[in-house]
């Protein structure tokens, strides 16, 4: 069975690239950085006051100051200034030549018309000089950086107002399975409903690509071979749930190949989930994912979410933190890396939840993430440090 680091590498390396467009900087969230960007100003761009109050010399500070003039948020001071003299500026205002510190208006005195003084004990800036966040032509965001809210700010500020981003991944997601029914049916006997689509559309969107939910197709050689061709169609990857392991009816790996994909996964050694399929066809990726919730979320999260960030040019995006296990956690069979979720307490202990299995999906919605147990690890002390995939989306 193949270990999930060589199973990662197959898929990144597996990976196209789709193309580059360029997007007002509002549509900007969450697509990928398709080139650097580069900085065409200083920031700040003129010596900076960051209080309200009076720029002088630092020589001067404790000295009666002259006031020469008044400095509003986006107006020029007039002049440098000369010896005993001060300007009054207000916050985001550019200090005249020559000023070195301000002294805040809560701490000057006025002590006759246009003259004042500072009655405070200890000098500060308050400036912050030319450049110092920002030096023109500076390389402020990286190509294939996944772009966050903060990072919208940036592009702002350095006028890259239309940002060059790879295009959006576009997922097909659909369902295998006789057994289920749309969540708007009551489930007869024997039938349960489809929540794996579902979860699987919240993961792609929270990561910003474009889904296209292709609802529930039988256990049929046909149907699953007519809504696949559709889905490849009109996507770039198609995610299905279920039929891959080895059951009778389990025909997802056989209606591939026979579309012309070639398959480079079939088992990986990662619990839940290891019956799992990836295939490549022309610029088009498959994966079939297990029809347990859980198995496919956690495929998801450690095989699905390489390959959508390789075909925009990123790394996989992964939050791993490494914090102490609040009780001892076991299981009976150490041969594959496992998974299992848990929270974090208040005070950042790692906390098991109940968890009953790869169908107890509700599990999943008393998790901060997935605490991972390495090949060979039956058990994870109380009071260990263990690592946590964290799985929480905005
Ligand atoms: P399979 O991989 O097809 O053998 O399915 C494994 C288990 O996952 C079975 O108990 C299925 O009923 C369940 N399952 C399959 N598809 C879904 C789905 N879309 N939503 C929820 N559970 C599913
Ligand atoms: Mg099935």
């Amino acid at each position: 069975m193949l270990p999930l680091n060589e199973a990662v590498v197959i898929v990144v390396k597996s990976a196209w690239r789709l193309g580059v467009e360029s997007v007002p900087l509002p549509q900007a969230l969450h697509r990928v950085l398709a080139a650097d960007a580069v900085s065409d100003v200083d920031i700040p761009p003129f010596n900076k006051a960051n209080m309200d109050g009076y720029a002088c010399r630092r020589a001067d500070a404790f000295l009666e100051l002259r006031v020469v003039e008044h400095v509003p948020a986006g107006a020029a001071p007039s002049r440098a200034l000369g010896p005993g003299e001060c300007a009054k500026v207000m916050t985001g205002a550019p200090v005249p030549e020559n000023a070195e510190c301000i002294l805040i208006v809560e701490q000057v005195e006025e002590t006759a018309p246009g003259v004042v003084r500072f009655t405070g004990s200890e000098l500060q800036s308050h400036i912050s000089p030319r450049g110092e966040d920002v030096r023109w032509g500076d390389v402020v965001l990286h190509r294939g950086r996944w772009l966050q809210p903060q990072d919208l700010a940036v592009l702002a500020s350095v006028g890259c107002a239309a940002p060059h981003v790879s295009m959006t991944p576009r997922v097909g997601i659909i369902a295998t399975g006789d057994e289920l029914v749309p969540p708007e049916s009551l489930p007869s006997t024997a039938q349960i409903r489809n929540s794996n689509n579902f979860q699987l559309a919240g993961l792609v969107t929270a990561l910003g690509g474009l889904v296209a939910d292709y609802g529930i197709v039988r256990d049929r050689e046909e149907e699953i071979s007519a809504a696949l061709t559709r889905a490849f169609e009109e996507n770039d990857l198609v995610l299905t749930t279920g039929g891959v392991s080895m059951g009778d009816f389990d025909l997802v790996p056989g209606v591939l190949e026979r579309l012309g994909f070639e398959t480079r996964l079939r088992r990986v050694a990662i619990q839940p989930g290891k019956p799992i399929v990836f295939a490549v066809g022309d610029r088009k990726g498959f994966f079939g994912l297990s029809g347990n919730p859980v198995s496919s979320f956690v495929q998801f999260e450690l095989l699905v979410k390489p390959l959508f960030f390789a075909l925009q040019g990123a790394g996989p995006q992964t939050m791993v933190v490494h914090l102490p296990l609040s009780t001892t956690l076991r299981r009976k069979n150490a041969e594959r890396t496992a998974w299992a979720p848990v929270r974090l307490a208040e005070d950042g202990a790692v906390t098991p939840v109940e968890f009953h299995g790869s169908a107890h999906h509700h599990a999943l919605s008393h998790a901060d993430g997935l605490v991972h147990y390495p090949r060979g690890t039956l058990e994870l002390p109380a009071g260990s440090i263990v690592p946590v995939r964290l799985c929480r989306w905005g």
